[in-house]
């Protein structure tokens, strides 16, 4: 029999990996939340044409990581790679952006074809913000300051370090693109291929080269603060002093670009030293063209996504410690004869619907009570309440603290739900 297996780069995550999950799910929930951010949900798959006029035809993400395929009905359609752009539809779908200035967060999977390795993978998560209707730097400052608290909250402050950059309106970076390109004419010997089609095609990207050659050569590339359109000048001016008023460290690197064409503006990475090659955890910055080309009335936008995968590495290797293990099983139903299983199950119910906050497991299966105590020893469980012949006559359950020796009694449900309330 063929055995199966996983989609290489898609990973289960066990109940034993989900608490670390959790934990930083319900963080990110709560600041987002904190911050009166709404949450907003939508489809995984939309039409592929909403990617390549948005992310950009000839990005890595587009180009090389899609998938993509026909539906049953011939239309192209692609799992996403990314949210801002089905946030943005789904915003102009619903017409959220006609009244108000929407905070929006939303979570869930993201799919790109990539090389799968530490902290990269084909199926992976991502948490983000994204706000509409707001052109000044205050809101870029804000988004900031919440994910700055957010690592707090996660215990990895010390892990992540925050680059900021501006990448002007369209004609600072068409002005730049023709410098870049001016640049690396005396080193195109040293360019491969994919650099080169890079540097016609879209020559912004090549920036965001992971080569160690490359890198090298951009050191000394121009930079393209000294072509900022005085309006995107004054806004990294402000958004540099407030966020120094914040307390929010930073650094400038005016070599940040981000792997996506709808941006404009403010851009921002927060990197870490700790996870090799993968280094960025959460990257943002200001696509104010985009609802406009999408057919939307121009309406200015910032927003950023974190990698989940990324974060949850830093937060196991740097703060175990903050994350609540595995909710304990505080109760356990031990069920001695086939016939008081179904006892128990009633029973269950009734103590559940008086003690909502109870964490109560029944055994359905009948074993050895010795077995039975053992498991109910092993699992954490501090209570067990235990069903046999003698109970099922009299119409009552014996409990025992498993902390305590000799220290079973039988008693009626009503005894056992007030004992019970007593102990949570
Ligand atoms: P990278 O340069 O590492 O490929 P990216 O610039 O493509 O990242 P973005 O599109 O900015 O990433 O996505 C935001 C965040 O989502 C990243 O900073 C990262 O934490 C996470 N991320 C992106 N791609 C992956 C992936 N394949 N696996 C796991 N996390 C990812
Ligand atoms: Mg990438």
């Amino acid at each position: 029999m063929t055995k199966f297996k996983t989609i290489r780069g898609m990973n289960d995550v066990t109940p034993s990996e989900v608490s670390v999950w959790q934990f930083v799910e319900a963080s990110i929930r709560s600041i987002f939340a904190s911050y009166a951010y709404d949450e907003i949900r939508f489809p995984i798959v939309e039409q592929t044409e909403l990617f390549s006029r948005s992310v950009g035809e000839s990005t890595d993400i587009v180009s090389k990581e899609m998938y993509t395929f026909e539906d049953r009905n011939g239309d192209g359609i692609a799992l996403r790679p990314e949210g801002t752009a089905g946030c943005v539809r789904a915003c102009l779908e619903n017409d959220l952006l006609r009244v108000d200035s929407p905070r929006l967060w939303y979570m869930g999977p993201m799919f790109r074809y990539e090389r799968p390795q530490k902290g990269r993978s084909r199926q992976f998560h991502q948490a983000s913000a994204e706000v509409f209707g707001i052109d000044n730097h205050n809101v870029d400052a804000e988004l900031m300051m919440m994910a700055t608290n957010l690592w707090d909250v996660l215990g990895i402050k010390n892990q992540v370090n925050l680059e900021i950059n501006s990448i002007g309106n369209s004609d600072t970076r068409k002005k730049y693109k023709n410098l870049l390109q001016e640049f690396f004419q005396s080193f195109s010997s040293e360019l491969d291929k994919n650099s080169q089609r890079q540097l016609t095609e879209n020559p912004l990207r090549i920036l965001d080269s992971k080569s160690k050659k490359i890198k090298e050569i951009l050191v000394n590339a121009p930079s393209i603060l000294d072509q900022l359109d005085s309006e995107s000048e004054d806004h990294f001016n402000k958004l540099k002093d407030l966020l120094t008023k914040l307390n929010i460290n930073f650094e400038v690197n005016d070599k940040l670009v981000r792997g996506l064409d709808y941006y404009n503006k403010t851009v921002f990475e927060w990197k870490t030293k700790d996870l090799g090659a993968q280094d960025t955890v959460c990257g943002g910055g200001r696509y104010d063209d985009l609802v406009g080309q999408l057919g939307g009335k121009d309406s200015p936008a910032v927003g950023f996504s974190m990698g989940l995968e990324r974060l949850i590495l830093l937060v196991k290797e740097y703060s175990k410690d903050n994350v609540t293990t595995e909710t304990e099983l505080d109760c356990n139903f031990i069920c001695l004869t086939d016939d008081s299983v179904s006892y128990a199950l009633i029973n269950a119910e009734k103590i559940r619907e008086a003690i909502p906050t109870i964490n109560l497991k029944v055994n359905l299966q009948v074993t050895s009570a010795n077995s039975q105590f053992k498991r109910a020893d092993k699992s954490g469980s501090k209570i067990a309440l235990i069903v046999g012949e003698e109970e099922l006559k009299d119409n009552t359950i014996s409990i025992k603290d498993l902390a305590i020796k000799e220290s079973q009694e039988t008693l009626s449900l009503d005894q056992i739900i007030n004992r019970l309330k007593k102990l949570y």
